[in-house]
């Protein structure tokens, strides 16, 4: 199945460094997207460290060849996935507990990675990962927010959330502990389905009827483009990143 994909990051219009990083391996088709945070340079580091440890640890992955193993493909990788996400956690902690300047440091993380007709779709944080298919746009990630959980709990409603002063607040992040919890989720391909993966800079600012109507009328570098000047034209106090994966090469 092929895939092509757009990334872009800026730093945004406030902000003095830009703490989001993301990475596109087309050849692992793997797409990674997070949003740093820590005093001095730990946001970036934190971030960064992030998408390559993914990158190392799924570039090592051998999967068992279906035609002689009987274990089911889907859930090793599943695992493998969730395993790799928790392992850059782990590596980030690691790194924060020896140099204490660092101390604090962490980050969200959105992952996809496409294979055999699936993507594996893993996060931790309020970063988030959107699927279009055949016009319609479909949030796939649940933000781990303090906002989010009082929405699901019923507290407040998603208009509130929006404006919501703890809206920043995240349940789970890498580099809080030792360990975390990643969500993983598998959704069968369709040519033509197109993904975003971004940042809060942008999905906090642009609506997911605005994101739909950029990723259905224009190419994926082009969408690419337009989210960050929406979200600098709304105030870009954020850093602003964002990936998208289309199935099929049709430009
Ligand atoms: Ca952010």
């Amino acid at each position: 199945m092929q895939i092509i994909s757009s990334g872009i990051t800026d730093i945004g219009l406030k902000r003095g460094r830009n703490e989001d990083a993301y990475l596109i391996n087309e050849e692992l088709n793997l797409f990674v997207v997070a949003d740093g945070m820590g005093g001095h340079a730990g946001g970036e580091y934190a971030s960064s460290l992030a998408v390559n440890t993914v990158e190392e640890l799924v570039g090592q992955l051998r999967l068992p060849d279906p035609q002689v193993s009987d274990e089911d493909p889907v859930e090793i990788l599943r695992t493998a996935l969730a395993d790799a996400v928790s392992q850059a956690g782990n590596r980030i902690y690691s790194w924060a507990c020896d140099n204490q300047e660092y101390w604090g440091m962490g980050t969200t993380v959105v992952v996809m990675l496409a294979h055999r007709g699936n993507a594996f779709i893993a996060h931790v944080g309020d970063s988030r990962v959107y699927s279009i298919r055949n016009g319609d746009i479909e949030q796939v990630t649940e933000d781990h927010s303090l906002v989010a959980q009082s929405v699901r709990e019923g507290l407040i409603t998603e208009e509130e959330a929006k404006f919501h002063r703890m809206r920043n607040v995240i349940t789970r992040a890498l580099g809080s502990g030792p360990e975390v919890e990643v969500d993983v989720q598998v959704k069968a391909l369709r040519k033509g389905d197109r993904f975003l993966l971004c940042t809060d800079g942008l999905s906090g600012r642009v609506e997911m009827d605005e994101l739909r109507d950029v990723l259905t009328s224009h190419s994926i570098t082009e969408s690419c483009r337009q989210f960050v000047g929406m979200a600098c034209a709304r105030g870009g106090e954020d850093n602003i990143t964002a990936v998208v994966v289309q199935v099929g090469d049709d430009r």
